[in-house]
């Protein structure tokens, strides 16, 4: 990458000018679909020998997203939650991590009852509020888990402050960019150690593969991530690999519509009488507004608003028509969730809704349709569900 290259631009270059392409010129990287690869020395092996280790149409991925988020290496593995657990593994018995509160469910799961059975333990902490991260620091403490904005009220957390807050500890900070994607947010340029993505989302685009991503700037950490990648198995197959990276390529075109249709949608959400909130980063009334903007360049795609109650967002969901109803996110269709029941399923409901997911909480995340067609369509859901709606 040459020092002006901006980021659209390495979104297309960073996978196709690697050096195995020289020889076809194949504009696409090709599939490799290959386990093992022929050595042609005895005692000299090329760069690839068996798949689980490394894999060309994997590499081209891998060094595109580490490319993107100002790091020195990237790992892709089966699904986010493989990129999160392989991180978080590189931790041992006796260790503790400090997680924010409204933190993804599946990391949520992954922290509550599998990392313990290994003796790492954690807190969780509001990491809207420093001194509360603070307070949960123990000596034992090695990462800061951060994920802003976070899921589903779209928290933001002031990441120049607690990773300042992590150097003081001399701990690790890992953040979950899941949501921004390196186009709009750069944890390692802030100093955060270790980035994570579910690259099923924006970054693969189009809802057709479970993938994850971690990328790392650190030689050390990077190779600890690495022994697990290739120790535990959890790597992306490159059918997969290439998913990804066609979906990276059209990745700012899509997330900047995306964007510009989910503040529209916001505001009109914000005017209407039966929402009674409405989360969304690029509203100044958000309370994460201004720290969002410092660190951000865009308030990204996914929303979330809160109706009355639960038989109000039932009669609501049944009537929106272009959003699919449906987990998952990021993707150029609409997609429309029930956090209480679909993504927070794993968080007991008393946690939940001491965490704001109540029972009228839905998400959008904004995809590529037009604009006026999903605001006509909430606008008119609003009204079934309200006409059915009996206080
Ligand atoms: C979906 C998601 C994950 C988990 O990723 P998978 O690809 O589903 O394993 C982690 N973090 C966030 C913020 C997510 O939205």
């Amino acid at each position: 990458m040459t020092k002006t290259e901006h980021q659209e631009t390495t979104l297309i270059t960073g996978s196709t000018k690697h050096d195995y392409e020289v020889k076809t010129g194949a504009v696409n990287v090709p599939i490799y679909a290959s386990s093992t690869f022929d050595q042609q020395s005895f005692d000299s092996f090329g760069p690839f020998d068996y798949s689980r280790s490394g894999n060309p149409t994997r590499d081209a991925l891998e060094k595109t997203i580490a490319q993107l988020e100002s790091g020195t290496r990237g790992f892709a593995f089966a699904s986010g939650i493989g990129a999160i657990s392989a991180a978080l593994l590189t931790l041992s018995a006796g260790d503790h991590i400090v997680v924010t509160n409204e933190v993804y469910g599946g990391t949520y799961r992954l922290v509550t009852t599998i990392l313990p059975r290994f003796g790492i333990t954690h807190s969780f902490a509001d990491f809207t509020d420093v001194d509360a991260i603070e307070n949960a620091i123990r000596p034992e403490t090695k990462v800061l888990y951060a994920e802003t904005p976070a899921n589903p009220l779209l928290s933001i957390t002031d990441l120049n402050a607690v990773i300042a807050l992590a150097k003081k500890y001399d701990v690790k900070t890992f953040v979950d960019n899941t949501f921004m994607t390196p186009l709009y947010q750069k944890p390692l340029d802030l100093g955060a150690d270790v980035v994570l993505h579910s690259a099923t989302k924006f970054l693969g685009g189009h809802s057709e593969v479970i993938a994850g991503l971690a990328v790392t700037k650190d030689e050390t950490l990077g190779n600890a991530i690495y022994t697990i990648q290739n120790g535990l198995g959890g790597m992306l197959s490159p059918h997969d690999s290439f998913s990804i990276i066609q979906g990276i390529k059209t990745l700012s075109a899509r997330m900047e519509l995306s964007s510009k249709n989910a503040l529209k949608i916001a505001q009109f959400l914000q005017q209407q009488d039966d929402v009674l909130d409405v989360y969304y980063p690029g509203l100044p009334s958000h309370p994460g507004y201004k720290t969002h903007q410092a660190q951000c360049t865009s308030a990204g795609a996914v929303l979330s608003f809160k109706l009355p109650d639960r038989a109000f967002t039932k009669a609501f969901v049944e009537a929106m028509q272009v959003p699919i109803f449906a987990v998952s996110l990021g993707g150029v269709e609409s997609i429309l969730s029930y956090p209480a029941t679909m993504s927070h399923a794993a968080i007991p409901q008393a946690e939940r809704e001491k965490r704001g997911i109540t029972d009228g909480l839905l998400r959008l995340s904004v995809g590529l349709e037009n604009v006026s067609d999903l605001i006509a369509d909430l606008s008119q859901a609003l009204e079934v569900a309200s006409s059915v709606y009996t206080k």
